[in-house]
């Protein structure tokens, strides 16, 4: 799905926010790079800034316009700073329009474009899009750099994909982070209960006390890892008997 969602540069100027952009856009899972009439592509500075993302500077199309890169498009996003006095449907946040483009991606390509570092895009560009969408910044200084915006507009892309239902994405933990299982938390609890009791702190059943331990340990959200290791602890203090 994501590699239904084109990002689409306009006559850039810097061939380094080229290199940029595809890094922005690998960090966040898209792949499809267009760019219309770059002046100096391909170039060094563009793969430099890439980082690893050289594949997809790589892969990039280039084309000589707008209308030729977003022509099999459902729906073509325009980003700028400001407001064009054309009656297009605008974004005033970019996670709506992130929400509305993961949803269209579905059925076929859409695009995002970007103009140029100078003058954006102009009003013969911004006819051929369906929709705008501005990334709300600060009134007097609001025009980021190329690639940060298309890394802030990837970025919701990315959330919104990852939110929705068809995403397998998975967050990354530590393998040991697994959560016990309640029976691994209760099993703790006693052995703790025990060892109060046979230690003496505990000198008649004292069910607030152990009410009040199995709070906290219940709150600290131990790991597998960290309650084993809170286990191997009491068996120093006191061993278990054995079971048998
Ligand atoms: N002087 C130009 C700024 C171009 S910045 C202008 O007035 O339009 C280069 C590109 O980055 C813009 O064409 C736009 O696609 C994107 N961009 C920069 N800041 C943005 C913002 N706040 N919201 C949406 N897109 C932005």
């Amino acid at each position: 799905m994501l590699s239904r969602i084109r990002i689409v540069l306009v006559q850039t100027f810097h061939p380094g926010n080229i290199g940029a952009s595809a890094r922005a856009m690998k960090t966040m899972g898209l792949t499809d790079l267009v760019l219309v009439n770059p002046r100096a592509f391909p170039d060094e500075e563009a793969t430099r800034l890439a980082a690893g993302a050289e594949d997809l500077v790589a892969q990039a199309r280039v084309v000589t316009s707008l209308e030729e890169a977003v022509n099999d498009c459902v729906q073509v996003v325009g980003a700028s700073a400001r407001l064009r006095s054309l009656p297009l449907p605008h974004f005033d946040e970019p996670d709506d329009m992130a929400q509305a483009v993961v949803r269209n991606a579905h059925q076929a390509p859409i695009a995002l474009v970007f103009g140029r570092e100078r003058s954006g895009l102009t009003n013969d560009e911004i006819r051929h899009c369906t929709h705008q969408v501005s990334i709300p910044a600060n009134p007097e200084y609001g025009i980021l750099n190329l690639s940060q915006a298309v890394q802030i507009l990837a970025y919701e892309v990315h959330r919104a994909w990852r939110k929705s239902a068809e995403s397998d994405f998975t967050y990354q933990r530590p393998l040991d982070d697994i959560p016990p299982s309640r029976e691994q938390f209760m099993h703790f609890q006693a052995h703790l209960a025990r060892v109060m009791q046979q230690s003496g702190f505990l000198t008649q059943p004292h069910a607030r006390t152990e009410q009040q331990l199995q709070a906290l340990f219940t709150r600290a959200q131990p790991s597998r890892k960290e309650l084993s290791l809170l286990r191997g602890l009491l068996n120093a203090l006191a061993p278990e008997e054995d079971k048998h």
